[in-house]
């Protein structure tokens, strides 16, 4: 390594050091030994690797020496010849070497990312929805990314950095000091003078880059959010553009200035320690010479120092920075941690079993539920902010009873925030019950193998997510192996077929955020293909007509009217005739059901229903009419 590469790397670790020294936990520590054990043969092989570099790198100069001392003494050429054909070959097995250690750290470091990354991705997917909910995702996969290159950089660098530094450092010295002990010392001395001051600039740069990167961040967010399409819109109906674009230069401004003054300082580091060392070595040849003159010292030794004095000052300086940069790639490894020791809230059981064969009946017994509290799902800083919100976890479900036999739709209806959607989400499990049970096929849902119950419960949301992939595979999600004929099959009984076949690829036209846009209805009846592709036992349908039009709501109701044919059903009901069909309707008010019946008999009993009908549904079926 150069003596410029290595000032750069410590300039670059001092200034990115985390200001805090908090000391490391053992524990930590030993997970990272836990991480690095699998690869532990290739780490021995490095380490050697390393000690023979060191080695090699010792001895070109002391061979140099000797070159000179056979000049100067006049012996004979052949011994010349050979110690520049050993100087040859230490070179070229250098050289080897070198390479040979640059593929093995890679191995080691590439090794440890993966089974990092791989780690911290399976336990993310194992988190329940609730994490998600309260994630920034921009927070979240940072972690995935910069964190878990932050700690390779440190398992990699401590191995590669310190261990060969500090051998190369010793070995050096070694031979210095049995060369002539006097010049090694005097050339040390000059070390601090340059190293302290260094420090303390170091860590004002810090500083400075720490606001930088806040400043980036800032600037960032600003601008995704500005410039979505619906950001872009508010700002143009209500925002002050001018003021916010003087807010954007005020930021920009700042970090322009930050750049500047890095790019000097970076410099006087680097011509300084250029001088610094330039200075020890005009003190090896002037005392050195000195020495020779009076014949102290061998010329040949003096050459030797003043060799071995640049490969001194290179894991020296290299070193002084190594600490930091450990610390701050601990950080790294402590936040991949602190994700990893998430405990999923919601997780299968050892001996979890399958969904039993046959029809299946859906049941709620006395379910009590509450949204969990930030504090019990989420980490703060994957949220951004300081502190996690302890309150929540307030009961939103009351103590709930009913049952669906097999076959059976339930219409669920009631005022928006009754606690409909939170019924619906316990039935795949996306979040557990507090108290009671839900059961699917006689089983408490918690028994369950996941694998089995996405296979027998489907849902279709209002806002029918889709990925931003191709139709053919946005489907296949449902259902891996289905054939084209399937695919088809689904789509037109979702009313698709023909949209479908207008799109430029067919079933291969990208959809999603950002590939061919669906309409609010096209989406919907997207998700309903794939419902009906799963065919799974029981649905859950939220069958929300916000944004739909008349002619593809009727669309919608069709393929809905499909989905749910011989089905166990819970239906998030908003359309009369949806209602009207459902073998019971439960009524929910502030997450109790206080009315169950069909639809003639809750109107004779012209209660809560009675009432939800004249202002819900009737409104509607007049503007049918009309
Ligand atoms: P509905 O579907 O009947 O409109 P919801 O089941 O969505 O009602 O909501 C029931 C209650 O739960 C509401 O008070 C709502 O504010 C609350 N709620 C819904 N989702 C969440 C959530 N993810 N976290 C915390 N509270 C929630």
């Amino acid at each position: 390594m150069s003596m410029e590469t290595t000032a750069w790397t410590q300039l670059y670790s001092v200034m990115h050091a985390k200001e805090e020294r908090r000391p490391f936990a053992r524990a930590t520590l030993r997970r990272i030994a836990g991480f690095a054990r699998p690869h532990r043969r290739r780490i021995v092989r490095f380490l050697l690797l390393g000690v023979a570099t060191a080695l090699l790198a010792v001895a070109t100069p002391v061979l140099a020496g000797k070159v000179v001392d056979a000049i100067v003494s006049g012996g004979d050429e052949g011994t010349v010849v050979r110690l520049a054909l050993l100087i040859a070959l230490i070179a070229l097995v250098e050289a080897v070497l070198g390479i040979l250690s640059r593929r093995l750290s890679a191995t080691l470091g590439e090794g440890l990312i993966l089974d990092l990354r791989t780690a911290v991705f399976d336990h993310v997917q194992r988190m329940p929805v609730a994490f998600f909910t309260r994630t920034r995702t921009g927070a979240l996969v940072s972690r995935l990314n910069n964190d878990v290159i932050g700690a390779q950089r440190a398992f990699s660098n401590t191995l590669s950095g310190v261990v060969s530094n500090v051998v190369t450092l010793l070995l050096t010295l070694a031979v210095m000091l049995t060369l002539s002990w006097q010049i090694t010392l005097l050339a040390l001395v000059l070390l601090p003078v340059f190293v302290l001051p260094a420090r303390r600039m170091g860590r004002r740069m810090a500083r400075m880059q720490r606001e930088a990167a806040a400043l980036n961040a800032a600037m960032g967010t600003r601008m995704t959010e500005r410039f979505s399409a619906p950001g872009a819109t508010l700002v143009k109906l209500f925002g002050r553009p001018e003021e916010e674009s003087a807010e954007f230069a005020d930021r920009a401004r700042r970090v322009a200035d930050i750049g500047v003054r890095t790019a000097t300082a970076q410099a006087a580091f680097i011509t300084a320690l250029t001088l610094v060392s330039a200075l020890a070595l005009a003190l090896v040849y002037g005392l050195g010479g000195f020495f020779a003159l009076r014949g102290t010292l061998d010329p040949g030794a003096v050459v030797a120092l003043a060799l071995l004095l640049t490969r001194l000052y290179a894991p020296l300086t290299s070193l002084a920075g190594a600490r930091v940069e450990v610390m701050s790639a601990l950080v790294s490894f402590e936040r991949v941690f602190e994700v990893l020791d998430l405990t999923p809230l919601i997780d299968e059981k050892p001996d979890a079993r399958p969904v039993p064969d046959g029809p299946v009946a859906v049941e709620f017994d006395d379910v009590r539920f509450g949204y969990p509290a930030a504090d019990k799902v989420s980490l703060a800083s994957l949220e951004e902010v300081a502190a996690l919100d302890t309150r929540g976890g307030e009961e939103v479900l009351h103590g709930l009873s009913f049952r669906a036999e097999p076959g059976q739709t339930i219409a669920l209806v009631g005022s928006s925030g009754a606690g409909k959607s939170t019924i619906a989400q316990l039935l795949p499990r996306l979040y557990d019950t507090d108290g009671g049970t839900v059961r699917v096929g006689g089983v408490d849902v918690r028994e369950l193998s996941a694998r089995s119950l996405r296979a027998t419960v489907g849902m279709v949301t209002q806002d029918g997510h889709l990925f931003h992939d191709t139709v053919r595979a946005n489907l296949l999600l449902a259902r891996p192996g289905a054939t084209e004929d399937e695919l088809w099959q689904a789509l037109g009984r979702a009313r698709l077929a023909g949209l479908v076949r207008s799109l430029p690829d067919g079933l291969d036209t990208v959809v999603g955020e950002r590939g061919y846009r669906l309409s609010g209805g096209e989406r919907q009846r997207m998700t309903i293909a794939r419902l009906l592709l799963a065919r799974q036992r029981v649905v859950i349908l939220d069958e929300a007509t916000a944004h739909l039009d008349n002619t593809s709501e009727a669309a919608v109701q069709e393929a809905l009217t499909e989905a749910l044919r011989g089905r166990t059903a819970l239906v998030i009901a908003h359309r009369l005739s949806t209602v009207r069909a459902a073998d019971r309707i439960l009524v929910v008010e502030a997450g109790r059901i206080v009315e169950s019946g069909t639809h003639e008999e809750l109107l004779a009993a012209d209660g809560r229903y009675a009432q939800l009908h004249r202002t819900q549904f009737e409104r509607p079926a007049l503007d049918q009419a009309a």
